[in-house]
């Protein structure tokens, strides 16, 4: 059987993975110049690997099977060199977390770090090249997938029996088209995370990081939104994110180069409802506006206590910024977010110092805007040789996840045979 896959990201190496030892001929189209200009934003960046039924999709997947792609990747590193830990392995922390409100989410998680990752991207790619019923087609962006009978066709020239579509949300461009032709193909589309990413010194958090490493938390504010924490990285720093057209916030950690903070994303969720459709463009318009704020390509900067009361930072005192003073500017996150959004998360810090002392000091920082995306939940029913898998499916948001999920759709084509 003829198949494709489009995007070579995490989803589509899970594809291939399972897929390499059959019979069937495999072309990967990627618009990247080479594997490391491949957007596997999540692999190139951190590298942060859980094995959890709580986080990273929403659809169902095997422990055994999210362990197994982990130690994988693992092995893809060449080197025996991870951070691991477990979330709330102890009922102390995780007791004192409930009793304030919150719910703690139970992961085991790996942390290969943005350094080695190059490698595992290296190794991968070698090993898919070697097997010759695997053809790669590298500088390459699909613009086009149109069904033709029993067919698909890849822009408007190449014919194939099967192909699946990881695009990822940087393929977001190509999703958009599909579902113009296939409005059915969308199952939901409301969802927007909003936040901000904050920065504390290690010490404030350093027993929790200690314990678990990544400590994930939801918590149902008194706005009524659910508010959690998200990509907490140990003296790790805090970096900007270019989508284009706007610029957020985003952290890392790195497995030898260490800072003396620790910052994680605090964000609310946001569903909306009918008659308003659009949580991208809500979303975008909130970024823009923000930057416009920051002056053109840079980020609000806050201190807390400046944040919560609704007043421009203009000194830092004794927590220092890992991120460029080139890409930030002292400013006030109210003139650009929703009051909701603001109290929602002045809610969750306040209450998280129950637990966390330190954790709402006057001189911690706020950066902003951080922003998750959801993709469209697509119906991978549909059509029996046109599926999604990963990120645009908006059924995963995690490397282990869309791995999976690129796993699963290989694999229930090669038990169909
Ligand atoms: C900065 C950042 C850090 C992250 N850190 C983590 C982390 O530590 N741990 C974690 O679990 N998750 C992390 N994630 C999320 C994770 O990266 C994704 O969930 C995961 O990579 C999704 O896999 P995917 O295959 O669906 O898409 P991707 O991995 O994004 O791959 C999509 C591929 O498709 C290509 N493509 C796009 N459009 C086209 C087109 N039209 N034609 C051809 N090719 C195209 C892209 O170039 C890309 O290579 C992070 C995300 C970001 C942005």
């Amino acid at each position: 059987m003829k198949t494709a896959v489009i995007g070579f990201g995490a989803a589509a190496i899970g594809f291939v993975e399972r897929m390499k030892n059959t019979n069937h001929e495999i072309h990967i189209y990627e618009k990247g110049k080479d594997i490391y200009s491949s957007s596997i934003s999540g692999i190139r960046a951190d590298g942060k690997l859980f094995v959890s039924k709580e986080m990273g999709g929403n659809i169902d997947i095997e422990l055994n099977l999210q362990k197994k792609i982990v130690d994988y990747y693992i092995e893809k590193s060449g080197s025996d060199e991870y951070e691991t830990g477990k979330s709330f392995k102890t009922e102390n922390y995780y007791n004192t977390f409930y009793g304030h409100g919150f719910l703690p989410v139970k992961a085991d998680f790996y942390h290969l770090g943005t350094d080695q990752l190059k490698t595992v991207l290296f190794n991968v790619f070698e090993d898919f090249k070697s097997h010759k019923n695997i053809h790669f087609h590298f500088n390459n962006e699909v613009r086009n997938v149109d069904i033709k009978n029993d067919k698909i066709l890849i822009n408007n020239s190449d014919e194939y029996d099967f192909v699946m579509v990881g695009v990822g949300r940087s393929g977001h461009k190509l999703i958009k088209s599909i579902i113009e032709t296939h409005p059915e193909l969308i199952l939901n589309n409301k969802k927007l995370d909003l936040g901000i990413r904050y920065e504390v010194p290690d010490h404030i958090v350093a027993d929790l990081n200690k314990e678990m490493y990544e400590f994930k938390i939801k918590y149902k504010s008194r706005t009524g939104y659910m508010v959690r924490t998200f990509c907490n990285n140990p003296s790790g720093f805090v970096v900007r994110e270019n989508y284009g057209d706007f610029v957020t916030v985003n952290g890392h950690a790195k497995l030898k180069e260490k800072s003396k903070n620790t910052n994680f994303a605090i964000l609310t969720t946001v569903e909306l409802t009918q008659p308003f459709n659009d949580p991208t463009g809500f979303g975008s318009y909130i970024a823009k506006l923000s930057n416009l704020l920051a002056g053109e390509d840079k980020v609000i900067l806050q201190t807390y206590a400046k944040f919560k009361n609704s007043k421009r930072s203009k000194h830092l005192y004794r927590v220092q910024p890992t991120l460029s003073s080139k890409q930030y500017i002292l400013g006030d996150v109210n003139l650009a977010f929703p009051r909701r959004i603001i109290e929602s998360i002045i809610d969750f810090i306040e209450n998280l110092e129950k637990v966390i002392p330190g954790i709402a000091a006057d001189d911690n920082l706020v950066y902003a805007p951080e922003i998750k995306f959801y993709s469209n939940v697509l119906d991978n029913n549909k059509f029996k040789n046109l599926k999604f898998g990963g990120d645009c499916s908006g059924l995963t948001r995690s490397i282990i996840y869309a791995t999976a999920h690129g796993w699963m759709v290989a694999d229930e084509i090669v038990n169909k045979k």
